[in-house]
């Protein structure tokens, strides 16, 4: 059955379809500028040339019929028609406390998801536009929605609560709740293959570390602690989003710089991280890796403090679980960063981490980057959402 895997934002459409027996890729793409000016569609089949097309899309539904279009088409096509599409997957940010799986789309889970708008304001409601539009031009098809926040909703109280008057959490569900589920519980899953354990008997400590980041403590197969709180701002410091901080800090920025709450969050948000620290020079680590390999403030500085908040964070999972077998590194820095790996690992020294030189510069595959005798093992394992969301959708509609 082919599964077609679709992850919607509000001005942007990225889908893959998935034979979800043989799990290749057959074909994937993007639809970029939607309902704004100059938007185009860049279409590739598994193997063969990408085609961009610039053309109007006015809509979502619009984009939709244009992804089934060029999967369809005679010449660069991959199918022969809609009936060939099993179901669709969509990556539905935030599923609240509603949901600690994924579920076969209803309209009283549209409803359930709408609810837990408020949590996601913005992601949310362009992931719903994305399911709407589907099912208007395939009303026949299965739809699946997979939540980014359904892996950790296994973590316990003593983990997810904040420390503020518990009303809030009653009448509101301010709570932890975390994000990347799908890449935590995809790398943990594989990590255990790689390691030829059974996952329910391992400790695991999943660092995804792209332009987001966060850190998951994967203990017997549950995600039991993640660094991502109520929304993707918490935690690691990260491309552009600060991470942790002392909250005392936003009325003061407010104050010295007469910003509002608004303006305040969106300097958190998308000015700072490795981009605010590096004074502005790069969000892109490859830019901060350069810097720093030149021993200039920007990437130096910024490459420090992100390594040091990760190994932070390892420690505090290794207490969490009372210790750790494996700690695996994913996402675009976690999985081509040999340097950011080495930074990190640089402070584990107290769990006998060992890495092999040899075995980190690689990149690519599913690797134990860690010697034989390391105290504990250290893995690169990329990560692959639309697979699990694949696999995921595959499970509950075969
Ligand atoms: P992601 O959000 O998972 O796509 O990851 C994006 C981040 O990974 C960006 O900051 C990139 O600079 C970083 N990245 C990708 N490739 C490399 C590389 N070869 N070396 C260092 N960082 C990389």
């Amino acid at each position: 059955m082919n599964i077609l895997v679709i992850n919607c934002g509000s001005s942007s459409l990225k889908f893959q379809l998935i034979d979800a027996v043989s799990e290749k890729l057959i074909a994937k793409g993007l639809c970029e500028r939607i309902g704004i000016d100059g938007s185009r569609i860049v279409y590739q089949p598994a193997g063969g040339e990408k085609q961009i097309t610039e053309t109007p899309m006015p809509d979502h539904n619009k984009a939709i019929q244009l992804v089934l279009d060029a999967l369809t088409n005679a010449e660069t096509g991959v199918v022969k028609s809609l009936s060939e599409i099993g179901a669709v997957g969509h990556r539905i940010v935030h599923g609240g406390e509603k949901f600690a799986s994924s579920v076969v789309i209803t309209e009283d889970v549209i409803s359930a998801i709408e609810e837990c708008s408020d949590l996601a304001p913005l992601h949310n409601p362009a992931n719903l536009i994305g399911v709407r539009a589907c099912q208007n031009i395939m009303p026949g098809t299965p739809m699946v929605a997979v939540f980014d926040t359904a892996f950790h909703q296994t973590m316990p109280e003593e983990a997810y609560i904040y420390g503020i008057p518990y009303r809030y959490y009653e009448k509101y569900k301010v709570r932890r709740y975390g994000f990347h589920g799908t890449s935590h519980s995809y790398v943990s899953k594989r990590a255990a293959g790689v390691l030829g354990e059974d996952i329910g008997k391992l400790k695991l400590i999943v660092c995804h570390l792209g332009n987001g980041a966060s850190v998951s403590a994967v203990k017997y197969g549950k995600s039991v602690d993640t660094s991502m709180g109520l929304t993707p701002l918490e935690g690691l410091i990260m491309g552009t989003r600060s991470g942790d901080l002392d909250p005392a800090i936003i009325e003061f920025i407010a104050h010295k710089e007469g910003k509002s709450l608004e303006e305040v969050m969106q300097i958190l948000n998308k000015e700072s991280g490795v981009l605010g620290l590096s004074d502005q020079f790069s969000s892109d680590f490859r830019d901060l890796e350069d810097s720093y390999q030149q021993g200039k403030p920007e990437g130096t500085r910024a490459m420090k403090a992100f390594a040091y908040r990760v190994a932070k964070y390892i420690g505090a999972y290794t207490a969490a679980m009372n210790g750790v077998d494996g700690i695996c590194f994913t996402a675009g820095l976690g999985e081509n960063s040999p340097l950011i790996r080495e930074m990190i690992c640089g402070y584990l020294g107290y769990l006998g981490v060992a890495l092999d030189p040899e075995q980190n510069a690689k990149r690519g595959e599913d690797l134990v980057v860690s010697t034989k005798d390391s105290g504990t093992k250290i893995l690169v394992i990329p990560t692959n959402e639309e697979l699990a969301i694949a696999r995921e959708t595959y499970a509950l509609v075969k």
